[in-house]
């Protein structure tokens, strides 16, 4: 990767920190965010010296760090640190060679749904596609609380998540695993909306029903340029 992409890389990481606050993923200063550079190293989301939360990540707090969490060149940690829970990225990138990014993120009514027994389910059609698409094929649960802070409970964890893209964390949290940082956080999104909306019929005293299978089967693929491109530029453009 060149420098010029390096930096790019880091802003990407860094708008999508910013994203991940202001759709209310992850409160205060949890959470992070990384990105595949090559075999051995990853971009990821540090602490720095001016920590205030993900809301006000820059580029400077993206750090290149190989998969051992050791400074992927020199100097790249002089002040920053990396987060307690880079094993979770780690193992992901280890043993996926699709995934190139890696989202995880607290968002509240994610875990409120899960500990009120309510799986994510494709309960919604057009509403989000991508996201019926993804609660379709199922959104796996990794059923321990602790912190994901050694390469045994990430192996865990990344078992747990399989071959999908998003895993729960009970009482926790989520990993999203994506070949695109946008994509890693519009999949975490779209769990989040799911998870909401769950409440929120059952809050209102309905159930949940799945979509019907043909209802599925007929949502058209908007392919990548509508779900990354267009997705994405709203998410920036609601950061204003
Ligand atoms: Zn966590």
């Amino acid at each position: 990767m060149t420098t010029t992409s390096l930096a790019e890389s880091r802003q990407l990481i860094a708008d999508a920190c910013r994203v991940l606050a202001a759709r209310g993923l992850s409160d205060a200063h949890l959470g992070h965010v990384s990105l595949r550079v090559d075999a051995e190293r990853l971009l990821v989301r540090c602490r720095g010296p001016q920590e205030r939360g993900l809301a006000w990540t820059t580029a400077d707090d993206v750090r290149l760090v190989d998969l051992d969490g050791q400074p992927g060149a020199e100097g790249e940690l002089d002040g920053w640190s990396v987060p307690n829970e880079l094993p979770l990225h780690t193992e992901i990138l280890r043993t996926r060679p699709d995934v190139q990014a890696v989202v995880h993120a607290h968002p509240p009514e994610v875990v409120a749904a899960d500990l009120a027994g309510v799986a994510i389910r494709p309960i919604l059609g057009a509403f989000d596609i991508p996201g019926a698409k993804l609660a379709a094929g199922g959104v796996p649960v990794y059923p321990s609380s602790v912190l994901i802070r050694d390469r045994v409970r990430a192996a865990e964890m990344t078992a747990a998540l399989g071959g999908r893209p998003v895993v729960l964390l009970r009482a926790h949290g989520l990993t999203s695993a994506a070949s695109s940082v946008p994509t890693a956080v519009l999949q975490a999104v779209s769990v989040d909306t799911l998870a909401r909306m769950s409440l929120t019929v059952l809050g209102a005293g309905g159930r949940l029903v799945d979509v019907p299978p043909d209802d599925l089967a007929e949502l058209p693929d908007l392919g990548p340029g509508f779900n990354e491109g267009v997705a994405w530029r709203h998410e920036l453009a609601r950061l204003g």
